[in-house]
């Protein structure tokens, strides 16, 4: 596990508190009834996509409207798992392919 530099517990809190609400939302809904995953662009049915933050919440991204976006289940697990820099270089490979 990487060690992430001084996000407040109480930040942290608050942001996933208005990710939740944000799943509920309209907003939401219609992102997801578009069917398109942000990062590999692919077709899944809306309750294949997860909410995932560009700017991970625990790296000081917020849960905002620019910062919340669709993604499937493989792309977020990926994208969890892999350094920002592996992750920058297999969005470059799907923008190759
Ligand atoms: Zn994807």
């Amino acid at each position: 596990m990487h060690t992430f530099c001084d996000i407040p517990e109480e930040q942290l809190r608050r942001e996933r508190q208005k990710a939740r609400e944000m799943r509920r939302s309209q907003w939401w809904r219609n992102r997801i009834a578009t069917g398109l995953c942000h990062y590999c662009g692919g077709r899944f049915s809306p309750d294949q996509l997860t909410l995932d933050h560009i700017v991970p919440l625990v790296r000081g991204g917020r849960s905002s409207r620019g910062n919340c976006v669709p993604a499937c289940k493989e792309c977020n697990t990926r994208k969890r798992d892999l350094l920002p820099t592996e992750w920058q270089e297999y969005l470059d490979t799907l923008a190759r392919s």
